[in-house]
């Protein structure tokens, strides 16, 4: 047991989960990182991150497709640590298809890993927090939370989801102490996307900067990436004493995407 709070980011091995680890690292939190595999590495990234803040960190292997994986991270995280005062929902995937050819399993994948985890995870969450009488779950939505993009109905429709979860569980509550919100980020350079960048420059046969520039970063206004750092940084900011009265809403680091 130790006086450092403690926060959980899923699906934390790379991209934004990293950065946000990293971020709240920095800012002194114990972390327990999350992916669904369970090898070496994931526990000397774990390791390092604990070197390098001076943080206590914890990995946990555990699979966000499952409900009950999702909800033994959060229990397997108060007995490491006592409490959970921070919660960031992150774990996502994308497939990309028209709905009448879009495969079943990749549909049900979407929903159970992007929407669905944080059901599970908040439900364990929730009264570990209003005992501790503090908590800021954060939930890596995206600017298809609030759009819709052709080919992505699965993720569009979780993402709408988590937007709509977020402002439940703001309302569910409120005055305890405890905020609920969701980020909406535009195109961010991840693996994520990288794979989507390599797929639609196989199928459509151009190259890499016509790809971004055509079909990537057509909806997002600036032309330019955000940055895992950037994503990382709201996060953190949304944890922080300044956003105490910040709860059941949305805030996009898009660009300007979904200004249009
Ligand atoms: P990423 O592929 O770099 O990271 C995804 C993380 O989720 C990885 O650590 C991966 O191991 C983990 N993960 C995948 N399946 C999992 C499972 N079943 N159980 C546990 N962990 C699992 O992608 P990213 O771009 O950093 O995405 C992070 C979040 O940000 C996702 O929710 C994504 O939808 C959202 N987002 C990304 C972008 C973008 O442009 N990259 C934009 C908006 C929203």
């Amino acid at each position: 047991m130790t006086a450092r709070k403690t926060a959980i980011v899923t699906g934390s091995t790379s991209g934004i989960g990293l950065a946000s680890a990293r971020r709240l690292g920095a800012a002194g939190y114990n972390l327990v990182l999350n992916s669904f595999t369970d090898a070496s590495e994931d526990r000397a990234l774990a390791e390092s991150l604990a070197a390098e803040f001076g943080v206590e960190a914890l990995y946990v292997a555990a699979d966000m497709s499952k409900g009950e994986d999702a909800r033994r991270l959060v229990r397997d995280a108060a007995d490491a640590f006592g409490a959970v005062h921070v919660l960031v929902n992150n774990a996502g995937v994308q497939h990309v298809s028209p709905i009448e050819s879009f495969p079943v399993n990749q549909w049900d994948r979407i929903i159970a890993i992007n929407l669905t985890s944080a059901f599970h995870t908040t439900a364990v969450a929730l009264p570990i927090m209003r005992e501790a009488g503090f908590g800021r779950i954060v939930n890596i939505a995206s600017a298809h939370g609030l759009r819709a993009s052709v080919n992505k109905s699965a993720y569009v429709a979780a993402k709408h989801g988590i937007v709509g979860l977020s402002k439940t569980t703001a309302l569910e509550t409120a005055g305890q102490g405890i905020t609920c919100n969701a980020v909406c980020p535009g195109f961010v350079l991840t693996p994520l996307v990288e794979t989507q960048i390599e797929d639609l420059m196989a199928q459509k046969g151009l190259d890499r900067e016509t790809v971004v520039a055509e079909h990537v970063l057509r909806k997002q206004p600036s032309k330019e990436f955000a940055t895992v750092d950037q994503i990382a940084g709201t996060v953190a900011f949304l944890c922080s004493d300044d956003a105490a009265q910040i709860t059941g809403t949305t805030v996009s680091v898009d660009g300007g995407w979904t200004a249009q």
